[in-house]
């Protein structure tokens, strides 16, 4: 009898967990696990608005799939899923081309006895004019790097100009459309590098020469937050510079200016688009599958999506209405981890042909991180028993916390552990900022 292969597509929060366990508990002599990843390295992506202002490097906290896989006993395909074909159980790989645009490996197959979809989420563009053509976006590691690149230039272009003319009226000016965590957290972690640059060669750039404006469409930023917390966080981005709009709903981007509906025109250097998450477009109705107009695969409480048993979903790629909630369970890391668990012994119970458990989404709270200003956030449920509102030191250490449980999860707890000891290290180590 061959060996029952499982195949999970994507090694982000939630897949590389499910690998590296999957790999763990089953071993390679009767069970061959598979990660198919487009990308050779993994890095947990709420870190991505770091690596976007240059306080992060990413090099230091990426995992290279090749090494993992050898120490977790599952292999790794590199390559995109595009395809699926039920009826043969195989998911259809889209070529593999270098990045001179030549062609490594053929359309191929892979073939599954299960299969774990952990392809995660894009930002969401509501079909608004000019957004994917002229907005930078936070979904991949290429793009905050493309963020940086471009924020280095401007902020060198202005510290040249003030060092010919120092009265001049010069700033980078940016405008992040959205004020969940993504968007308020790039804001404060972009006024802490530039408040670092003046060490790093741009003598007379300072923080004061950034304008960074965040346009929301609600009527308050973080709507995940207590209402309470919502307002601390921005009294703390607005005494930073940050000039916060909210009821602004942005109706056209073009390469150097938004439009809101309103008839207003806001001219930037730059504009980040946050504003949201859909499922990627290659997933609408895959296989026959059932998914939202969002494109996320819907699935029942056992994670198994609506219309296969050996197909299951995890993360911001699906949409699980759990019994009795209103809402789907959000687009968060702690989710993603969760889902992985369950679908660890889900797998395990339908192999064996036990009965499946239910996901239990357990809501630990929001945090907001605003760099090294502040921290905001509410813990809930198992964890204070109700809900409780944290800021400052306490709520950084939470914070901390998830990416600490990522890490364990990812690596091992020995290994883990040395590695978060190595990040304090590095931290205190090297430079405050990546400039490359
Ligand atoms: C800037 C930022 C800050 C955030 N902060 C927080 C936070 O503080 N707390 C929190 O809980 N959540 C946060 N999030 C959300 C969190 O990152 C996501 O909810 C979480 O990463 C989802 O995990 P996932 O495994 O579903 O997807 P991901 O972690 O996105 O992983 C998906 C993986 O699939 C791969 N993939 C995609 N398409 C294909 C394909 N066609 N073929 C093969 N592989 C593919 C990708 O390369 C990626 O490795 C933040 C997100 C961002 C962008």
């Amino acid at each position: 009898m061959g060996k029952i292969q499982i195949v999970v597509v994507g090694g982000g929060a939630g897949g590389l967990e499910l690998v590296a366990r999957l790999g763990a508990r089953y071993g390679r002599e009767r069970h061959d696990i598979i990660l198919v990843e487009r990308n050779r390295t993994h890095i947990w992506k709420p870190l991505l608005h770091e690596v976007a202002a240059g306080s992060l490097d990413a090099n230091l906290d990426e995992v290279g799939y090749r090494s993992h896989c050898h120490r977790w006993g599952y292999r790794f395909f590199l390559g995109s899923m595009e395809g699926l074909d039920r009826d043969a159980r195989e998911i259809i790989v889209a070529p593999l081309v270098d990045e001179n645009g030549r062609e490594l490996l053929g359309r191929h197959r892979i073939r599954y006895d299960y299969l774990v979809f952990a392809v995660g989420s894009v930002t969401n563009d509501f079909g608004i004019p000019g957004v994917t053509q002229h907005c930078l976006f936070l979904d991949t590691h290429a793009q905050a790097d493309r963020f940086r690149h471009q924020l280095l230039n401007h902020c060198l272009r202005v510290s040249r100009s003030l060092s010919q003319t120092p009265d001049a009226e010069q700033y980078v000016r940016i405008v992040i459309v959205g004020a969940g965590a993504t968007g308020v957290e790039l804001a404060a972690e972009l006024y802490n590098a530039a408040s670092a640059l003046r060490y790093y060669g741009l003598e007379v750039f300072d923080e004061s020469r950034l304008k960074v404006t965040i346009v929301e469409a609600g009527p308050r930023i973080l709507p995940a937050l207590p209402e309470k917390l919502a307002r601390a966080a921005r009294e703390e981005l607005e005494a930073l510079g940050v000039r916060v709009l909210t009821d602004v709903r942005v109706t056209g981007v073009t390469a150097d200016a938004i439009q809101t509906r309103s008839g207003e025109s806001l001219d930037a250097d730059l504009i980040v688009w946050a504003a949201g998450v859909r499922g990627p477009a290659w997933l609408q109705d895959i296989g026959g599958l059932e998914t939202t107009p969002g494109a996320q695969l819907k699935v029942r409480p056992t994670l198994q999506v609506t219309r296969d048993d050996k197909i299951f979903a995890i993360g911001d790629c699906c949409q699980c209405v759990l019994p009795g909630a209103e809402r789907p369970v959000p687009p968060r890391a702690q989710a993603a981890h969760q889902m992985a668990d369950t679908v660890l012994e889900n797998l395990d119970r339908l192999i064996t042909g036990r009965p499946l458990k239910n996901y239990e989404y357990r809501d630990y709270g929001s945090l907001v991180s605003l760099s090294r200003y502040s921290t905001v956030g509410s813990l809930m449920g198992n964890l204070v028993g109700g809900r409780m509102a944290i800021e400052g030191r306490l709520a950084r250490f939470v914070y901390m916390s998830l990416y600490r449980m990522h890490l364990l999860a990812v690596h091992g707890r020995l290994r883990g552990a040395a590695l978060i000891l190595i990040g304090h290290v590095s931290r205190i180590l090297r430079p405050r900022l990546k400039l490359h």
